[in-house]
């Protein structure tokens, strides 16, 4: 009996070793490949920096941006990278001259978009904002490749879809997002069916103490300015409207299947905490740290190892107190307006995407206010129904005939 478990745990353990020795050998003399999707982005553009602290470990294979050929370029050039696409077909001379006499390789548009997602990658980070970040993500996760998932509107919008894509495929999904890093940690330490409740902290944004009629006259730089984390202009203003803890919360219900009466948001000014899962016997499990996004990036462009870097370790003593508020649903409508249209299902969770983005994209240009933004997203929700999408071509189609209700809806405004 002694010897059978001896020669048991022997063998789990040589296969560990083996196991583990292989990934060391992996990350230290071949370098990993990787595709960054929005590389010019705030999320892209950290993650290049976690590149930066150990070059020689990563092959970059594909970097794209929008419109930004001179920076995507630029990157393209300090990463050696193998193909630079931008989306927007307009900047193909300007991307293919900034890159003239180098070995990248230059392309454009959507379907360019899609072959530098089936390029082949140890590792692809999704980090395009917004729907446009679906396709690209889809043809990664059809491959079964491993994604790391920055890009939470693909999410929103097709969970359903992008989910059975990875099961089908075997892809495996690294939630990016810090809140989803943070629950992924946890649930390292017990099971998705001893999950009692998934907490998802809020800092609240900077308008956590405003009055309605003070949010009424909020300008684009004030929604912008968020108070912990520095982020991309549409990610700032859903943080102000709380409509990406909205978002936030769809994106978990898809990632872990714990049902969604058992996800709540808690308010914690700080930051520090990113989330918690509480499991049946009641222990709570959190993970904390500096409002970094080098950090959660850190976690999946390591995974499932752990790798130095450069952030600033958390200092408690320092902060002093860590304090949490109930949310406000009444000045902060949006958080609600997802769980609904989560809980009716169907392409609901798409169309108030699309028109959060028409929305959000019109305060940013001054043509409704701070408070419009959700009363955009709730007409729109209103005014346009649609069918249950079966595939991504449905649910784009959906996302298109929402940006146009919504586009009329914002005509009405200023
Ligand atoms: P960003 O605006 O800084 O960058 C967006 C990137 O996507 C850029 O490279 C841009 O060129 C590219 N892009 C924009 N529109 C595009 C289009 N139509 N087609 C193709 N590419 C396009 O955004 P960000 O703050 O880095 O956020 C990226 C994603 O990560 C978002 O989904 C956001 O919600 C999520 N996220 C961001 C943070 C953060 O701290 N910034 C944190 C959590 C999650
Ligand atoms: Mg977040």
């Amino acid at each position: 009996m002694d010897w059978c478990r001896w020669l048991l745990s022997r063998a789990l353990r040589l296969r560990y070793c083996d196991i583990y020795e292989r990934a060391e050998h992996r990350l230290t003399d071949t370098p990993k490949s990787i595709s960054i999707f929005g590389a010019t982005g705030s999320v892209g553009t950290s993650t290049l920096d976690l590149v930066r602290l150990d070059p020689a470990a990563y092959h970059v294979v594909a970097l794209t941006a929008h419109n930004n050929a001179d920076a995507l370029a630029a990157l393209a050039r300090e990463f050696n990278a193998e193909l630079a696409v931008v989306s927007d077909e307009s900047q193909y001379e300007a991307l293919k001259t900034a890159l003239e006499g180098t070995d990248t390789k230059t392309a454009a548009g959507a379907e360019a978009l899609l072959d530098a997602a089936s390029l082949a990658a140890d590792w692809t980070m999704a980090a395009i904002v917004g729907c446009a970040g679906l396709a690209p993500v889809m043809r990664s996760l059809e491959q079964g490749k491993t994604v790391a998932l920055a890009n939470k509107e693909s999410l929103v919008s097709a969970g359903a879809l992008m989910m059975a894509a990875a099961r089908k495929s075997g892809a495996t999904l690294l939630p990016v997002d810090s809140e989803h890093n943070a629950i992924f940690q946890c649930l390292q330490g017990g099971k998705v069916d001893e999950v009692r409740r998934i907490t998802l902290t809020a800092s609240g944004g900077p308008f956590r103490e405003k009055t309605i009629d003070e949010m009424r006259a909020m300008t684009t730089a004030q929604a912008v300015a968020h108070p912990n984390w520095d982020m991309g202009a549409k990610i700032s203003v859903d943080s102000a409207t709380l409509m990406n803890k909205g978002l936030e919360l769809i994106e978990a219900y898809h990632l872990f299947p714990v049902g969604l009466d058992k996800i709540e948001i808690l308010v914690h000014p700080q930051s520090v905490i990113h989330s918690m899962v509480e499991y049946r016997d009641c222990s709570t499990l959190a993970q904390l740290g500096a409002p970094d996004m080098k950090i959660p990036i850190a976690s999946a462009l390591a995974w499932p190892q752990r790798m130095a870097t450069d952030c600033a370790p958390l200092d408690l003593a320092s902060i002093g107190k860590l304090s949490f508020e109930e949310l406000d649903n009444e000045r902060f409508p949006a958080p609600s307006l997802c769980r609904s249209a989560i809980a009716e299902g169907g392409a609901r969770p798409a169309i108030l995407n699309a028109a959060n983005e028409i929305a959000v994209a019109g305060f940013l240009d001054e043509k409704c206010g701070f408070l419009n933004i959700c009363e955009i997203v709730s007409a729109t929700l209103d005014r346009y129904h649609s069918v249950v999408p079966a595939s991504i071509q449905d649910i784009l189609a959906i996302d298109d005939d929402a940006r146009n209700v919504a586009r009329d809806v914002l005509s009405n405004y200023r």
